[in-house]
């Protein structure tokens, strides 16, 4: 029963808006953005789909390097990467924080992956330079691998920025002061900034700051932190300008 229907029937405007508000935010999110002078995007399965599973490729990586570095059994490093993840951000800041790590070595390591799964997005590319203001790449990763996965999506020269976890002096999302670092650098102001991000914990952070949030995601997650939610970003942004 469509919702004209409905109302014809006589049913109450304010159910009926009840009713439809999440597809009718969804529909129309241009008005959440008119503000925005700043776009940040994340990079791992943000600006390229979960799909391609490059995340396979650096997980294994990182469990290598725990290894060889640590001298621990593979169990024993899948349990040290999960435990850094959930207590210090990520892999890179639990290991030097316990074990006084070079990220460096490190960094060059687990992104010495291959990009083969990647395809070039035409329609992001158009969409995200119709963008009014800056736009930036902010990523746990390295600015050097952002630039590869960027140029193997077909964004070359897209961004204004790309900032990786070196430009917060290796402090991870989802830590405030590594958002904070970046947008100072940027000399971006946080209230008229958006932040696209798959993982929904480094959006707290950002909504904290003021900053407007969108999940980019196959899977939705309620919470109070996250303003939007699209599994395609291109189409969203193209909502937008
Ligand atoms: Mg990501």
């Amino acid at each position: 029963m469509g919702n004209l229907t409905r109302f014809g029937r006589g049913i109450k405007p304010w159910a009926i808006a009840r009713d439809v508000a999440p597809a009718y935010i969804c529909a129309m999110p241009k008005p959440d953005f008119t503000h925005i002078r700043t776009w940040v995007f994340d990079l791992d399965n943000t600006l390229y789909p979960p799909s391609a599973r490059l995340f396979d490729q650096i997980e294994a990586r990182m469990t290598r390097f725990v290894m060889d570095t640590l001298r621990v059994t593979h169990a024993e490093a899948d349990r040290l990467r999960h435990h850094y993840w959930r207590e210090h951000g990520n892999t890179l800041a639990g290991l030097m924080r316990v074990h006084d790590l070079d990220p460096g070595p490190y960094l060059a390591a687990v992104h010495d992956i291959s990009l083969d799964q990647l395809e070039p997005d035409a329609a992001l590319n158009t969409v995200i330079r119709a963008l009014p203001g800056r736009k930036i790449v902010y990523t746990n990763g390295s600015a050097p691998y952002a630039e590869r996965v960027i140029a193997a999506r077909g964004l070359a020269g897209a961004f204004d920025a790309v900032y990786g976890v070196e430009h917060a002096g290796y402090r991870p999302k989802p830590e405030p002061e590594a958002f904070q670092a970046i947008l100072t650098q940027d000399q971006s102001a946080p209230a008229t900034a958006a932040m696209f991000e798959d993982e929904p914990r480094n959006l707290a952070a950002p909504h904290a700051m003021g900053m407007r949030t969108v999940h980019v995601a196959p899977e939705r997650v309620e919470a109070d932190h996250i303003h939007h939610h699209t599994n395609d970003l291109g189409g969203f942004l193209a909502r937008l300008v």
